[in-house]
Parts: C-alpha cells; structure tokens; sequence
C-alpha cells in the first residue's frame, strides 16, 4: 500500500489540533500534533504520538515533560506556525503554569510528566500522566481530510 492511501485513510477521522509545548534551559518549542487522545481516568492519563525526526521528541525525551494545548477555531494560524507551514517566524507570548509553558486562549492546556513511552515505527508514543488543566470557552479547530475545518460551517476549509 503506498503512504498516500494510508494517508488519506486516517485523514477520513476527523480530529481536534493540538500544539504539543514543552522547554529547557528557558527555550520554549512547540509542534501541532493531531495523534491525541484521552487514555485512562484512574490515573489520569493521555497519549501523544511523535515523529522520530520531530525536534520535539528529543526535547520531550530530555524534559519528561509536555503540555497538549488543544487549539480553538481562531487558531489555526498557530497550528500552522507549529507545523512549519508559515512563511514567516512569528513571536509567541506563552503563558506559564506549574513552570510549563502553555499556549493562551488554548480551549484546554492539559500538563503532563511522562508517564511511559512506547516507539511505535517511525514515531515513538508518550503516554503522559495529568498533572494539571487550564480551560476557555469556544469551539475547536478540526482537521478533515488533510483540511481544517470548523464546527459553524463545517465545509469552510483552510
Ligand atoms: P520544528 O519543525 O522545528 O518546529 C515546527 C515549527 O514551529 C517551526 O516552524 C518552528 O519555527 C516553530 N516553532 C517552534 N517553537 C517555536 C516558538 N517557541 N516560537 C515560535 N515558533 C516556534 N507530527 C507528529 O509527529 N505527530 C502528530 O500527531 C502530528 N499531527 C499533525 C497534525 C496537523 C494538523 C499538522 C498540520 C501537522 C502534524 N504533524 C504531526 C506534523 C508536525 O507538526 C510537523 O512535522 C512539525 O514541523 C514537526 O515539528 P518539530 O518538532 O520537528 O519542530
Ligand atoms: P495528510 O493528508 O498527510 O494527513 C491525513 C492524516 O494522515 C493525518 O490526520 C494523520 O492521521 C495521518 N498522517 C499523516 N502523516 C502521517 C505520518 N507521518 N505518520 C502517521 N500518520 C500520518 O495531511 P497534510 O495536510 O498533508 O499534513 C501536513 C503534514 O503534517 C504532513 O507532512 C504530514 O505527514 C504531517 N502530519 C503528521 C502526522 C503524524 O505524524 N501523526 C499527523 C498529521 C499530519
């Protein structure tokens, strides 16, 4: 099978964005990351997956720590910034919460210290245990079919 139907597949689940933050020796980075979800409630835990190649990865593998930010519908710029699809480098104020870095105006900013972590082909899953949550109001950004998307108007695409 080639990667463009593996590819467009997947792409027919219909998901949330997130920026996955974490930072060292006060750098701060981000990626938009789609591969989320919720794992357990007793403990609380959540999953990630990232890229071998993803500068996160190593950073994530050093700090044992991140933060899912899971992006509303007047972000997209920002997923698109954290996914190395701007032309331009932008500033990005973040705020701080228990010493990590979240993302303002996230719908959710969910903290975490690494629980496990699992290599899974070419990307390698952390399972993260929840250590806090900042929340706002107001509806998501989704990604379908390889487009963004948003609730309202579901076939306004970007
Ligand atoms: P880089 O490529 O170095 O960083 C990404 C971009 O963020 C760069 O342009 C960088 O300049 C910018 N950036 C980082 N930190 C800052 C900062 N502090 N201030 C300003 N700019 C900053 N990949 C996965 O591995 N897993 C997924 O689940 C996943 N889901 C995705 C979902 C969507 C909708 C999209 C569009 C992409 C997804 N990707 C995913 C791909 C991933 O976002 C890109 O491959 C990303 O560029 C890899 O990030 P990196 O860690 O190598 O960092
Ligand atoms: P796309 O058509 O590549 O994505 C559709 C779906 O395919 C995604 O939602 C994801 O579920 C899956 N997918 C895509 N690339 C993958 C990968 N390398 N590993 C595992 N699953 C993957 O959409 P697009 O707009 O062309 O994506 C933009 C860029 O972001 C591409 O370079 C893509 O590879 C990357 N991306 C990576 C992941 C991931 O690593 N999990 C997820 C989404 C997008």
């Amino acid at each position: 099978m080639d990667d463009r139907t593996f590819r467009n597949a997947m792409g027919k689940f219909a998901t949330g964005v997130t920026v996955i933050t974490t930072s060292q020796n006060g750098e701060v980075r981000g990626m938009t990351a789609n591969a989320f979800m919720s794992v357990s409630l007793d403990p609380k835990l959540v999953l990630i997956s990232v890229g071998e190649k993803a500068k996160m990865n190593e950073m994530i593998k050093e700090t044992g720590k991140f933060t899912v930010n899971i992006l509303s519908e007047d972000q997209k710029e920002m997923s698109m910034l954290f996914a190395g699809q701007l032309k331009e480098d932008r500033k990005v104020d973040f705020d701080w919460i228990d010493g990590h870095p979240i993302l303002p105006n996230s719908l959710a900013s969910i903290l975490c210290d690494v629980y496990d972590a699992h290599i899974a082909g070419d990307h390698t899953l952390y399972i993260g245990k929840v250590t806090n949550i900042h929340m706002n109001d107001g509806d998501p950004l989704l990604f379908f079919e390889g487009k963004y998307r948003n609730i309202a108007n579901p076939s306004n695409v970007g």
